[in-house]
């Protein structure tokens, strides 16, 4: 799974700046033919746009998962009380659908849309995993994964029938019952366990690193227990968006581009340069 850091600073959500304590997550879809997250970030990054906020949106080209707000954020995704107990997140729909009603479409080409929402769900199954290990919870507990429909059944949601209409509408035997258990199935199998095991991950606002030794192992983790991803030759330029310990005394960072950790011990932190790329 890929996660990306593209907090939505501009929203007024992010800046009314509550919290929450998480106690569950609440699955959406966008609701119109657009796969494409950068699309939603660009429209909803704005002090204009004060409809909406949500912790997510997963890509439905490449399935990468865009975090847009902290997770522990008090988001705007459901119109109701979800909003202060759960993270919200967004899949992305197929551009090859029309909608003719609230939660009715038709679709062009079948074949192509069933990727896009199996790579969204696949997607969805990981991040869900992640999150239930990062927050202690169990996907099968009453109430801690809902959908948006789930959550408007329970009073706690506005009237939407997402995402179940997306999958029902393309046929494609998604249930919510089964997205359940294909989170706790992914828990059973590691997603998600590295993450509990590594004590005090913290996200930051992204920083540049200079590299000062010429050769530099990139890890699947923060540690020289996990298998290596690359090796960096060179002195570079990093950017670094979360840290956390290593053995010892090592401080790790990950990088931004998602390709894996490095130990910050062999790196000076750079201040003052722009990080807008
Ligand atoms: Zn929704």
């Amino acid at each position: 799974m890929k996660i990306v850091s593209e907090i939505m600073k501009e929203n007024p959500c992010y800046k009314a700046g509550k919290k929450i304590k998480v106690k569950g997550l609440m699955l959406h879809s966008v609701g119109c033919p657009q796969p494409d997250a950068a699309t939603f970030i660009k429209s909803w990054n704005r002090a204009e746009y004060k409809r909406a906020c949500v912790h997510a949106f997963i890509d439905g080209n490449n399935g990468t998962v865009y975090q847009t707000l902290p997770w522990n954020h008090r988001g705007w995704h459901c119109g109701g009380a979800g909003n202060n107990e759960y993270i919200g997140v967004e899949l992305c729909e197929p551009d090859c659908i029309v909608y003719t009603g609230g939660s009715t479409f038709s679709c062009s080409d079948l074949g192509k849309a069933r990727k896009v929402v199996q790579r969204t769900y696949e997607s969805a199954v990981e991040l869900f995993a992640y999150l239930c290990a990062q927050y202690g919870m169990d996907p099968m507990k009453d109430g801690v994964i809902l959908s948006h429909r789930e959550g408007h059944a329970r009073g706690i949601a506005s009237d939407h029938g997402d995402p179940e209409h997306l999958w029902r509408g393309l046929q494609m035997g998604y249930t919510m019952t089964g997205f359940r258990k294909d989170v706790k199935k992914a828990m059973e199998q590691g997603n998600g366990k590295d993450d509990l095991k590594d004590s005090g991950r913290t996200e930051t606002q992204p920083y540049l690193v200079r590299v000062s030794i010429p050769n530099l192992n990139i890890r699947k983790g923060p540690g020289t227990h996990y298998g290596k991803t690359g090796r960096y030759t060179g002195v570079g330029v990093f950017t670094i968006v979360e840290e956390a310990d290593g053995q010892g005394a090592a401080r790790w960072g990950r990088l931004k581009s998602r390709s894996g950790w490095i130990s910050l011990d062999y790196t000076r932190k750079i201040s003052g340069e722009n990080l807008q790329d």
